[in-house]
């Protein structure tokens, strides 16, 4: 890298840690220059994302337990493997008992927000949903409730959110119209997905937002306005993984997104958003083995083991090579010897995102 770009870039850093935010130029210089980091430049970044994350949330990485709860998906997304048009998926969608008891195993290890998430299946209407979430919030009324069910009306996240639903992951995908409408299909507008989060963040949830790495068609400009949209949005959590293609999907013969960017970009979103409540995907760990302390050293706090049972979650195939091989017990007993390895602990609070300024 260039003796120039090197001071550049330490600037940017310095500026982006201290006052967390960049112009779309400085962005731009960051990700253009990436890849010609110096080892040192790179421990820079890391060294300030973590200092952030420590300031609000020490050395404890949050658990939240995952309940993929349908594979059935309305939506024909180009990436996704759950999408209708795909014939070779194998559909599944767990029965009400079967999710009260992967909540209960959950309860039983001591985590506290349960995150059910699935494609946009139309057995799970509201009122279904609603009861359901009303019955977790009864057996566990000091617990979070997460949905990741896509795109709903105004009225039906209410109703959710009214049954007891605290929290809401619905990534944006990309915050430019170009590329959005190359990984969806036309009937699914990125106006929609952008009132669906407004929508969900006045009605009182704390939203999650965010986009894969490495998505097919992307530009360097395209991920420099995705950061500045989730600086503006500031929602209370960031999901980032690299894309995975899956071979059944109009997407599925192109490249996959890499760690390497996701760590990176996990750095600079945690410098843009210091409080924010950021996990390291499963989509990195399948890409990278040490995904989990390679992302917890780049500023990541959240690690989401999977409570699904087993052969659903071999079904929920939104990509391929899902890493699933554990159960709970084990996934969290493994969490927990490679992050004190790191210096870090599980927590098994709720946790909460807190904003920007209160420690
Ligand atoms: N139906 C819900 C949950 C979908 S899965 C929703 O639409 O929000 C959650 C996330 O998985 C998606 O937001 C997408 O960013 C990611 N995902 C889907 N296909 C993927 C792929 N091939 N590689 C990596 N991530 C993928």
């Amino acid at each position: 890298m260039l003796q120039k770009n090197t001071e550049k870039f330490h600037k940017i850093i310095t500026r982006l840690a201290k006052s967390h935010s960049a112009t779309r130029e400085e962005l731009l210089l960051l990700l253009k220059n990436r890849q010609e980091l110096g080892q040192e430049q790179r421990e820079f970044l890391f060294s300030e994302a973590r200092r952030n994350a420590t300031r609000y949330y020490g050395n404890k990485i949050y658990l939240r337990g995952l309940i993929e709860i349908s594979s059935f998906c309305r939506n024909d997304c180009f990436y996704c493997g759950l999408r209708r048009s795909n014939g070779n998926a194998t559909r599944y969608r767990l029965s009400e008992e079967e999710i009260l008891t992967c909540v209960e195993s959950g309860k039983r290890l001591g985590l506290q927000t349960f995150v059910l998430q699935g494609g946009e299946d139309s057995y799970w209407t509201v009122p279904r949903l609603a009861d359901i979430i009303r019955k977790i919030k009864k057996a566990s009324p000091t617990c979070a409730v997460t949905l990741s069910l896509g795109e709903m009306t105004r009225s039906d996240y209410a109703a959710l959110f009214e049954a007891g639903a605290d929290r809401y992951l619905l990534r944006h995908e990309a915050a430019s119209e170009g590329l959005y409408s190359k990984l969806h299909p036309k009937e699914m507008p990125l106006s929609r997905r952008l009132k669906a989060l407004k929508d969900l963040a006045s009605i009182g949830y704390q939203v999650g937002s965010g986009f894969m790495v490495g998505r097919p068609f992307e530009t360097i400009e395209d991920t420099a306005d995705d950061l500045i949209f989730l600086k503006n949005l500031a929602p209370s959590m960031v999901g980032i993984g690299p894309f995975v293609p899956q071979a059944d999907t109009p997407l599925g013969l192109h490249c996959p997104g890499t760690s390497d960017e996701t760590i990176f970009l996990l750095a600079v979103i945690r410098l843009l958003l210091p409080s924010v409540l950021l996990p390291a995907t499963t989509a990195l760990i399948t890409l990278d083995r040490d995904g989990y302390e390679k992302a917890v050293l780049a500023g990541a706090n959240v690690i989401m083991p999977s409570l699904t049972p087993q052969t659903a979650r071999q079904a929920y195939k939104i990509y391929d090579g899902k890493a699933s091989a554990e159960d709970t017990v084990q996934q969290i007993e493994i969490i927990g010897e490679r992050l004190k390895r790191i210096g870090y602990e599980i927590s098994l609070d709720r946790g909460d995102a807190k904003k920007t300024g209160e420690h």
